[in-house]
């Protein structure tokens, strides 16, 4: 099968898995999934989920992070991987996103229709992914996610997940995530870009697993260099 094909045959089968697929992380407005995105770094969703659970009860802005300090949302979050470095970059991105200078720059980047979907807390958050690198803790792989989750841009945010499977199945051969990145955004064609980030997320999640993949009960065999490579 030739590549084009294949990719089209993978993102069919993956569309067809999962129709409407969405992140797993629970927040309920755009500044609250910043946080989650942040905190997901190196941390699974579900760990994420339990201590945004309690947190996001007192935590709706950057306001809010601002008036529980520093050490206190360290505290909080504390079961999570590298939370000391994780609530400093928070503390900070709120500090800049109140900052004058943040929210004259995203006035400037907002775009006019999607002007009557704000409320005070979208406010916030820019829809640019140059400008959301801007803050602390925000990498290639955060800006995309929320880019993508709020504003429906067509990009393919690639963790260690994304990365690993999209060599599994012979998609790109890389080395590094940010390689996956740029090459994923040139083989993947613009109509698959909706839901390529969540279905290969939730695909690893449930159905090629790192330990133990269902390669049985998987329509990708035949085009799947993984499984290629392990049935010589
Ligand atoms: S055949 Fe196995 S390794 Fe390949 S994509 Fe399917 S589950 Fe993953």
């Amino acid at each position: 099968m030739e590549k084009r094909q294949k990719v089209r045959f993978i993102f069919d089968y993956l569309q067809k898995l999962f129709p409407d697929p969405q992140t797993e992380l629970n927040y309920s407005n755009p500044f609250q999934l910043i946080l989650a995105v942040v905190l997901s770094a190196q941390t699974t969703d579900k760990q994420v989920n339990k201590v945004t659970d309690i947190l996001f009860k007192k935590i709706k802005s950057p306001e809010d992070i601002i008036k529980l300090w520093q050490t206190q949302l360290t505290e909080s979050i504390k079961s999570i991987w590298l939370y000391k470095w994780k609530a400093k970059n928070i503390f900070v991105l709120s500090q800049i996103m109140l900052s004058q200078h943040y929210i004259s720059s995203f006035e400037k980047s907002r775009s006019k229709k999607l002007k009557n979907i704000f409320d005070k807390y979208w406010y916030y958050i820019a829809d640019q992914i140059k400008e959301l690198q801007k803050l602390p803790g925000v990498g290639e792989k955060t800006a995309k996610v929320v880019s993508h989750v709020l504003y429906g841009s067509k990009v393919i945010a690639v963790d260690t997940h994304v990365h690993r499977i999209s060599n599994r199945l012979g998609l790109v051969k890389t080395n590094m995530p940010e390689q996956t990145s740029k090459l994923l955004e040139k083989v993947v064609p613009n109509k698959y870009k909706d839901f390529s980030h969540h279905a290969l997320v939730l695909f690893w999640r449930y159905y090629c697993t790192a330990r133990k993949p269902k390669c049985d009960e998987c329509e990708l065999k035949k085009v799947c260099r993984y499984y290629k490579e392990l049935s010589k």
